[in-house]
């Protein structure tokens, strides 16, 4: 197979989906090329929360423009099904960073986010079953919730193919070329592909495949458990939450199960291809003891199923959305296990950037390739430090 089209998108995650979209949309003939099948990374596996609230406005950016233009308005947009579920979300804060989530929240509604920085009693109001002694605030937004980052990506692919975008599986990418300072095209097991513009969005990969055009991207990996519970039988509604205090975040996985996971029981460095399926030995035990302090009624829950997944990870854990010095070749990686909710908007973002030298969208300059090199790392204006410790 030897084949020429305007743009080759390398892998079949929710990045290199919706970047394929929105070239698609601007006229380009775009192949995604994926070694596995579609979502077979970090995005078969994401929890898919879809949440405002972050420490760096630029991401709360991506994700208001993901949430008002695409997840809450997505048979319009794109077509398909996301599978958003609107559950309310809550970020529950640890007491000695009240003032870092008046900050944010402050910071939100600048940008348009619905958000309000609401009590422990409020909160108990509007979720009785969750126990709030252990806190005195939380930033609370209604409209965010969960999707299905499975169903996000094939639709954003469904689409694209509408658009003229060819979706090439168990196709990887092995090596990639360029001549005068330009890149031409790759190599794969299926034969040779040529393009004037090339995106790596290879997930937990991106290094690998970035090294193959000669770039040293500071990328490693990130593996994450979850837990899939059966939800006890007497439990009241409950939010998509991040809960900052027992260090776990939580959501509602249709109406018969939770989706559960620890933030700090995560893995860094692993071979991206390394074995995958097996959790930490002491996640669920850890897991429970921590989810119990918040929902008691989780002690009459049950263990569903439980899965691994792995993302690359920057050094600011901040994504990379950018071009680089190849002339060409642009970095659509690093999602640093929070890159669902953003995908809609920065592959929006990052199309226009590659198109037409600006993005639009969303400013996404922020997430440059060279800020590495210049050591200066993103930080948000009130951090809470490191999402995964
Ligand atoms: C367990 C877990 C939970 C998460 N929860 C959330 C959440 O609640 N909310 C949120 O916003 N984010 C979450 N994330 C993060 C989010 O899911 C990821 O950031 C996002 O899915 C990454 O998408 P991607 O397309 O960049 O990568 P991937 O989905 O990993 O896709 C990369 C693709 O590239 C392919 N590939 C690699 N090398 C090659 C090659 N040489 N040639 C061709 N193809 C190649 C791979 O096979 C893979 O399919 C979570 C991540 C994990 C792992």
């Amino acid at each position: 197979m030897n084949q020429t089209y305007d743009a080759i998108v390398i892998g079949a995650g929710v990045m290199g989906a919706s970047i394929a979209f929105h070239l698609a949309e601007r006229g380009l003939q775009t192949a995604i090329l994926e070694r596995k099948v579609t979502a077979s990374g970090a995005t078969g596996h994401s929890s898919g929360l879809v949440r405002m609230h972050y420490d760096l406005a630029a991401e709360s950016e991506l994700t208001y423009k993901s949430y008002q233009v695409y997840f809450s308005n997505w048979k319009e947009r794109v077509g398909g099904d996301c599978g958003f579920q609107q559950t309310g979300f809550l970020q529950i804060a640890r007491r000695e960073h009240e003032d870092k989530l008046r900050g944010n929240v402050a910071n939100q509604q600048k940008i348009g986010i619905n958000t309000s920085v609401i009590s422990a009693d409020e909160v108990k109001k509007l979720f009785p079953d969750l126990i709030t002694e252990h806190f005195d605030y939380a930033a609370y937004e209604p409209d965010s919730g969960y999707a299905d980052a499975t169903l996000t990506t094939n639709s954003f692919i469904e689409a694209a193919k509408r658009n003229g975008t060819t979706l090439i599986q168990n196709c990887e990418v092995t090596s990639i070329h360029a001549a005068g300072g330009k890149v031409t095209g790759v190599s794969t097991n299926k034969g040779d592909f040529e393009a004037p513009l090339i995106i790596n969005a290879a997930g937990a990969w991106a290094k690998q495949v970035a090294s193959l055009a000669g770039i040293e991207v500071p990328l490693e990996t990130w593996t994450h458990d979850v837990a899939f519970l059966y939800r006890p039988p007497l439990l009241g509604r409950i939010p998509a939450c991040i809960d900052d205090v027992i260090n776990c975040y939580y959501r509602p996985e249709g109406s018969a199960l939770i989706l559960a996971a620890g933030e700090d029981e995560s893995l860094r460095g692993e071979p991206p291809d390394a074995e995958d399926q097996t959790p930490t030995p002491t996640f669920l035990e850890k897991l429970i003891d921590q989810m119990v302090q918040r929902i008691p009624k989780i002690e009459e829950s049950g263990l569903h199923s439980i899965h691994v997944g792995r993302d690359g990870i920057t050094p600011d854990q901040r994504a990379i959305y950018s071009g680089t010095d190849l002339n060409g070749f642009y970095l659509a990686c690093g999602l640093s296990g929070t890159g669902f909710k953003t995908s809609p908007a920065a592959g929006a973002s990052l199309a226009e950037l590659i198109l037409d030298g600006k993005p639009k969208t969303v400013d996404i300059t922020p997430f440059r390739f060279e800020r590495f090199a210049e050591g200066k790392l993103l930080e948000g204006e009130y951090g809470y430090g490191h999402i995964w410790k």
